[in-house]
C-alpha cells in the first residue's frame, strides 16, 4: 500500500497502528462533510463517501458520525464504482465542538484531530481578553493545545502593555506576536506546523486567519477580507477544509471551526489562578460572591486579583451552565438552584402539586 499520500495529510504512528486492527479495510481521513456525504482521503486521492447503514443504524448522537480530520476506515481507495464506505472512525485525539443550532443539550462536533489550535487575535481593534479567555476555555476542553497567535504587531503601539495582559490570561500556554505584511513576520508558526501535525486557526473574522494560512501555503489558497467587511457567506461548501502544507503539516478550516461559541469549556484549565485560590476558601461550594472568609474575594482585595476575571468567571460559568438547554430546562435549572442541590426536582414537583392542589 502506498501510504505517503496519507503522510502529507498528517499521518502519524497511532493512527497507522488503530487502523490494523481492520482487516480488509483501508485507512482514510475525512477532508469534507456536507450533511450525510463526506469527501475522504485514500492511499490514492480524494474520494465520495458515506457512512455505512450499521453506522448510521447504530449512531445515536451526534458525534458518532465522521467529521473533517477524523480517520476512518473504508472498503475502497477510489470512487470508480460508487461511493466509498465509511465502517470505522478511529479513536480522537482531539475534538472541537460547537452548541448545535436550536436548543438542544447535544453539542455538534465541528472537527476531530487537531493537534495545535492557534487562537488569532489582532493586536489593534480586535484586541479583548474576555475573548481569549473563551477560546482558551474551548482550546483546553477540545485536548488540543492552545497557542496564542497576535497578529498585525505592524498596528500596534503598545506591544509589551498588551503582552503583559495577554500573560496575565493564558497561563502557561505559548504567545506568538505575528505580522503577515513582513516575511519574517510570520515564521515563528511553522515551529508548530510540522509533518504528522494537524493544526486550526481560530478567532474573530478579520483578525489574518486566512492571510496566515496562505503564507504557510505560500500561495494565495483563501479569499482574504478587506478589513470591515462583512465575510459571511465566505466560506462556501467548495472551499478546502483539510489543507495539506508544503512543509507536511495540515490545516483544518472548516466552517464552523472559524467562530466556535463557548460549550463544555473546561474553565478551571483558563481560571487556574481562581481555582488555586479558591482551594482556600472557608466553604468548599464558595460562589465567591458574598461568603465569609472567601479567599478569592481576599485576593481581589489584596490587588492580586483582578475584580473582572472573577466576574468574568462567574459569568462564564453561569451561561455554561444555561447553555444548551430549552427554556423548560432553564426553568427546571433555576427551580433546582431555589431548592438548592439534590432531589430537588422532586421536592420541587410536590410543592408545585400542592400548590396546583390549594388553588384548584
Ligand atoms: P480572517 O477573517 O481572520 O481570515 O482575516 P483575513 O486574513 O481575511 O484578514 C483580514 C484583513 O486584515 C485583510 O485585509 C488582511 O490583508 C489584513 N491583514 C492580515 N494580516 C495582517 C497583518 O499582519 N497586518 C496588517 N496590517 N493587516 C493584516
Ligand atoms: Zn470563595
Amino acid at each position: 500500500m502506498n501510504i505517503t499520500n496519507l503522510y502529507k495529510f498528517g499521518l502519524t504512528e497511532r493512527f497507522e497502528q488503530e487502523a490494523t486492527m481492520y482487516e480488509g479495510l483501508y485507512l482514510a481521513r475525512v477532508s469534507v462533510q456536507h450533511k450525510n456525504l463526506y469527501k475522504v482521503v485514500t492511499t490514492s486521492g480524494e474520494i465520495q463517501a458515506e457512512v455505512s447503514g450499521k453506522l448510521g443504524y447504530t449512531a445515536t448522537v451526534n458525534s458518532d458520525y465522521p467529521v473533517v480530520g477524523d480517520w476512518v476506515m473504508v472498503d475502497r481507495v477510489n470512487d470508480w464504482n460508487g461511493h466509498a464506505i465509511i465502517h470505522h472512525i478511529l479513536r480522537r485525539k482531539s475534538v472541537f465542538e460547537r452548541r448545535a443550532a436550536g436548543t438542544s443539550k447535544q453539542g455538534q462536533i465541528v472537527a476531530a484531530n487537531i493537534d495545535t489550535v492557534f487562537i488569532c487575535m489582532s493586536l489593534n481593534n480586535n484586541f479583548n481578553l474576555r475573548r481569549l479567555e473563551r477560546y482558551l476555555s474551548i482550546a483546553w476542553d477540545s485536548m488540543a493545545t492552545p497557542v496564542v497567535v497576535l497578529t498585525k504587531v505592524d498596528l500596534c503601539e503598545d506591544l509589551s502593555q498588551k503582552l503583559s495582559e495577554v500573560n496575565a490570561v493564558a497561563i502557561g500556554v505559548d504567545i506568538l506576536v505575528t505580522t503577515s505584511i513582513k516575511d519574517d513576520g510570520y515564521t515563528i508558526l511553522y515551529k508548530y506546523i510540522d509533518k504528522g501535525k494537524t493544526v486550526a486557526f481560530i478567532g474573530s473574522s478579520g483578525v489574518g486567519k486566512s492571510t496566515l494560512i496562505n503564507r504557510m501555503m505560500g500561495k494565495e489558497i483563501l479569499a482574504t477580507n478587506a478589513i470591515g467587511e462583512d465575510d459571511k457567506g465566505r466560506h462556501t461548501t467548495t472551499h478546502r477544509q483539510l489543507i495539506a502544507l508544503p512543509n507536511g503539516g495540515v490545516v483544518i478550516d472548516t466552517p464552523g471551526m472559524r467562530e466556535l461559541q463557548i460549550e463544555h469549556a473546561d474553565l478551571s484549565r483558563s481560571f487556574a489562578d481562581i481555582d488555586e485560590l479558591a482551594e482556600n476558601c472557608r466553604f468548599s461550594d464558595c460562589t465567591h460572591q458574598s461568603e465569609p472568609g472567601c479567599a478569592v474575594k481576599e485576593a481581589i482585595k489584596k490587588d492580586l486579583l483582578s475584580a473582572e476575571r472573577l466576574s468574568n468567571y462567574i459569568k462564564l460559568q453561569t451561561e455554561m451552565k444555561y447553555q444548551g438547554l430549552n427554556s423548560r430546562q432553564v426553568e427546571q435549572e433555576k427551580i433546582e438552584k431555589m431548592f438548592g442541590g439534590m432531589g430537588a426536582m422532586k421536592q420541587a414537583r410536590a410543592f408545585f402539586k400542592a400548590k396546583n392542589k390549594r388553588n384548584s
